[in-house]
């Protein structure tokens, strides 16, 4: 979770905001929260041929109405084979829009889209596992509807944020066994081994792997002949951009071992995003060669009227709002929302990273009982008889419910996933 500066230092900031606040809200007393303009741009170098890029500008929350338009973007990268990659590209999409409830208002589907994201993650891993192919792929996948965006990631796949004061924020954390050390100790905790690769001579080389099966990664969709703690349980984040807008650049590690975060934000600044994603590979090849997939789908979020947008702030002021990747709560009153967006602040409205199935689905009172009275189980939504139905948080010390009987409800098979995942029975390799 984002940490915030102290209740002191929070206030000071807000005080400090109020001028550059008034100063602006004499442009934006008339201004229309239109929808922005999504423009995009792709780009690839191939090597391997394991990366794969969805990019989908038309999809609609009520079929045949085009108002409620949003789009998704989603990098795929591969290993092992590419049969994970396709899988995921082809399926993660139905899945996480299956998981909504159906009938919810613009809000409440915002609201049902962590959750989803969860149950379509692991419905996408549970099916292309029971087609008993090896490989697996990391899944890197955002949705844009109107000025928030939300980001479900497993892997390596990176999405940055470079919004207009100059600040270049990830919303997306790398599951990488190297630099995870929280991950390192859940695969740890759950049964996995972490080590490097030991060569002839007993030296070790390479990144720190997982084993069985050797993966750099701790999170990814697929990889059936890996220990079932390599979870497809994405972070989530999900934030709201000031009407200044931003650029979202999403790419696959061949762009990210060769580049910064802020270096491929800075190499592409000033670019349309078709150029922007051909430029940022072209940098990334120029520093470290063609060593891998390199693919970058860049995601520009434009304002409608590009004269209510609000002019750069003055110099002294960039440095400052860097810090301001505030958190806002849901309740938090609009106003400040909206002078928040003023001054183009971006609000982060959710982030949740738990590798626990119980922990991301929540509590439910409810929701699981359709209306015809059948439950379904949250992660795959098929329908259950009400004695079949195993509350995901039935006997486990995670719990944060202290009502067992309650939703979600998973099916057998589901919950013999979650187990696994949470390293409760044997895993590893499967016998197809
Ligand atoms: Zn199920």
């Amino acid at each position: 979770m984002t940490r915030m500066g102290s209740r002191e230092e929070r206030h000071k900031h807000q005080h400090d905001l109020v001028p550059l606040a008034a100063l602006l809200s004499r442009e934006l007393r008339n201004e229309k929260m239109e929808k922005p303009a999504v423009r995009y741009g792709c780009a690839t170098q191939s090597r391997k041929g394991e990366d794969y890029v969805l990019t989908k500008t038309d999809c609609q929350r009520v079929l045949g109405n085009p108002s409620t338009s949003f789009s998704v973007f989603a990098v795929f990268d591969g290993h092992n084979g590419n049969a994970a990659a396709i899988f995921s590209r082809d399926n993660l999409l139905n899945h996480i829009l299956s998981a909504i409830p159906r009938g919810l208002g613009r809000e409440e589907w915002l609201q049902a889209l962590p959750r989803a994201l969860v149950a379509g993650f692991v419905k996408t891993d549970k099916e292309f596992q029971s087609r008993g192919q090896t490989s697996g792929t990391t899944a890197t996948f955002v949705i844009v509807d109107g000025w928030t965006v939300t980001v479900a990631s497993v892997g390596d796949s990176r999405c940055v944020l470079d919004t207009q004061g100059g600040a270049v924020t990830a919303l997306t954390v790398d599951h990488r066994l190297e630099e995870n050390v929280e991950e390192r100790e859940r695969v740890t905790a759950s049964g996995g081994e972490v080590g490097r690769l030991s060569i002839f001579g007993g030296s070790e080389i390479g990144p720190l792997r997982c084993w069985p099966g050797g993966l750099c990664l701790s999170r990814s969709i697929g990889d059936m002949d890996v220990g079932e703690f390599i979870v497809p349980i994405p972070h989530v984040k999900q934030v709201k951009l000031s009407n200044a807008g931003g650029r979202m650049i999403i790419a696959s590690d061949g762009i990210w071992d060769a580049l910064s975060s802020e270096v491929a934000a800075k190499s592409c600044r000033g670019l349309p995003a078709e150029l922007a994603a051909r430029q940022v590979v072209k940098e990334a090849l120029r520093t470290r060669g063609l060593k891998d997939d390199t693919t970058c789908i860049v995601v520009d979020i434009i304002p409608p009227d590009n004269t209510v947008q609000p002019p750069a702030p003055p110099k002294k002021y960039n440095k400052f709002q860097a810090f301001l990747f505030r958190k806002i709560f849901r309740d938090s009153s609009s106003r400040l929302s909206k002078k928040l967006s003023a001054v183009g602040i971006v609000e982060e409205l959710f982030e949740e990273g738990s590798a626990m199935l119980a922990e991301r689905l929540g509590n439910d009172d409810s929701s699981g009982q359709t209306t015809v009275g059948l439950f379904i189980c949250a992660v795959c939504q098929t329908d259950l008889a009400p004695s079949e139905g195993i509350s995901v948080h039935a006997g486990s010390i995670f719990s944060t419910s202290s009502k067992p009987w309650q939703g979600p409800f998973l099916c057998s098979d589901c919950r013999n996933k979650k187990d696994a995942m949470e390293g409760k029975r044997p895993s590893g390799v499967k016998v197809v």
